[in-house]
């Protein structure tokens, strides 16, 4: 059995953990950071298109005020490029088909002032919720105390409205209404500046893709952490004191004055802690699921719905396929269509054999953009349930109750133990964005009190 000593160990080399690594490293810490799996980036990752071109099948755009992620882009001198969205986006709601071009799909108006209706009450909501200690909120405990579904039930009128936000609430949180607490979806969009922001592509958080694939982020953070990064290294067991902490990967054990754990909820609850961890914070853990989503990207010879005038952008409120977008690379070709199987929809689509899945899939595309979509040239799915290492996806949420009653602890340090990942953020929850935030703050929470230390 090995043992090391260093400043600080990071636990998980997703954006989080590296961008933590990295400042530390900057402010003359010996850093290690252990990577459960043989690669960084977490849920980032690129996979490859026929002729080798990366494409994201985990965590992909950038947009607008996620300053911190655009940052770290400019940094490590990497790029990106606007989601095409030229020509007419497909809305199916209400057993109604409509093409249009801009921001809203052509619904009946009284459904569509509805939709109106619930969302600036949802935007003032979020306003309301501070994005840093939500549980503060006057209304929290009983925002906290229903469902969002609950919420949107008193809130919404139309029968189309809520068809509306169940679907808004499939594509931004990966879960069902009636999983999240109507005050963590409040805090949800008021961190990321309001709905608009979370769903529109130009101008929200679907604008801009990162040239090379967004794991390219990670890897160069790793690349510049070098051997410092431990791949292979799943932690299990963190003994801490106000002394410091122990690692253990396997044989080996890391001892510290601090650690940072950039790792999901669910996956920093299966690590084993000696001492135990407070009880809030252990039952804000228990309170933490990740979303459920299988993320599909369908590739073409060449981009064909653009020579028919139509973007590839397209919603339904009956499809499993709630919603699609054109993820064809920078370079033009081959044409890609990514969809997403959220919430109920990757559940029932995970019980599919892969073969009846991907008929499933190549039926929804058809049933959008035409018969062409039965014949693609490859097919790439990734079911972020089945990861070990993340359990699911695009993050987690909260159940009602908890933010109200523990949320307080969701990033109070213990003892030598800090927390990052992007569920701890205040800005851009849940995104790449706030995942930089968390590790930007992880780092200056350990150098603040270092200097503390020097200073007394
Ligand atoms: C399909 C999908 C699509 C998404 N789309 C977008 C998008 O378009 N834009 C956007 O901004 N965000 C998107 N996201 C969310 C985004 O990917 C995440 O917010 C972000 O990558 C989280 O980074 P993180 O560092 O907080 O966590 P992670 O990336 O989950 O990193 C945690 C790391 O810890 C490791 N780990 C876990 N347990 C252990 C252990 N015991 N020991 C050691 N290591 C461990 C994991 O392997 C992982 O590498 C998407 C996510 C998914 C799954």
């Amino acid at each position: 059995m090995g043992e090391q000593m260093v400043d600080v160990v990071v636990i998980g080399a997703g954006v989080a953990g590296l961008v933590a690594a990295h400042d530390l490293v900057q402010g003359g810490s010996d850093v290690r950071v252990l990577e459960a799996r043989d690669r960084v980036g977490g849920r980032l990752l690129n996979g490859e298109l026929p002729g080798g071109s990366p494409i994201e099948v985990g965590g992909q755009w950038v947009g607008p005020t996620q300053n911190h992620v655009l940052q770290l882009i400019d940094q490590l001198g990497l790029s990106t490029y606007p989601t095409y969205i030229a020509g007419q986006h497909i809305a199916e709601f209400g057993g109604k088909r409509s093409q249009y071009t801009g921001r809203i799909p052509r619904l009946n108006p009284l459904v569509l002032a509805d939709i109106g209706q619930t969302q600036w009450r949802l935007d003032r909501l979020g306003r309301l919720v501070s994005a840093s200690d939500p549980w503060q909120f006057s209304r929290a405990v009983e925002l906290d105390g229903q469902t969002f579904e609950t919420w949107l039930r008193k809130t919404a009128r139309t029968h189309q409205a809520r068809a509306f936000f169940r679907l808004v609430t499939q594509a931004v949180f990966s879960a069902e209404p009636s999983d999240l607490s109507a005050l963590w979806a409040a805090f949800y969009i008021g961190a990321a500046g309001g709905l608009d922001m979370l769903i529109d592509t130009a101008g929200g958080a679907q604008q801009d893709r990162v040239v090379g694939g967004t794991q390219t982020i990670a890897l160069s953070l790793a690349a510049e952490l070098g051997d410092r990064v431990l791949l292979d290294s799943p932690v299990t067991d963190v003994e801490w004191s106000e002394a410091g902490v122990a690692v253990r990967t396997g044989d080996t054990v890391l001892r510290a004055r601090n650690a940072v754990i950039a790792v999901p909820p669910p996956l920093a609850a299966r690590i084993h802690y000696s001492p135990a961890l407070p009880g809030d914070r252990d039952q804000l853990f228990q309170r933490m699921p990740m979303g459920r989503v299988i993320k599909i990207n369908v590739v073409y010879d060449e981009p064909f719905w653009r020579a028919a005038g139509l973007s590839g952008q397209a919603n339904s409120d009956r499809r499993s396929l709630g919603t699609v977008f054109d993820n064809t690379p920078h370079a033009g070709g081959p044409g890609v269509l990514v969809g997403f199987l959220e919430g109920r929809h990757a559940d029932t689509g995970a019980q599919l054999s892969a073969a009846d899945r991907r008929r499933q899939i190549l039926a929804d595309l058809a049933g959008y953009f035409g018969p062409q979509a039965h014949d693609p040239i490859d097919y790439i799915e990734r079911d972020w349930a089945a990861e070990e290492f993340s359990r699911g996806g695009y993050g987690a949420f909260t159940t009602p109750g908890a933010l109200s009653r523990f949320g307080s602890a969701l990033r109070k340090p213990i003892g030598p133990l800090h927390w990052a990942g992007t569920e701890t953020a205040t800005r851009w929850a849940g995104y790449i964005d706030g995942a930089a935030e968390s590790g930007h703050r992880a780092a200056r929470e350990i150098r603040i009190k270092a200097t503390a230390k020097t200073v007394s």
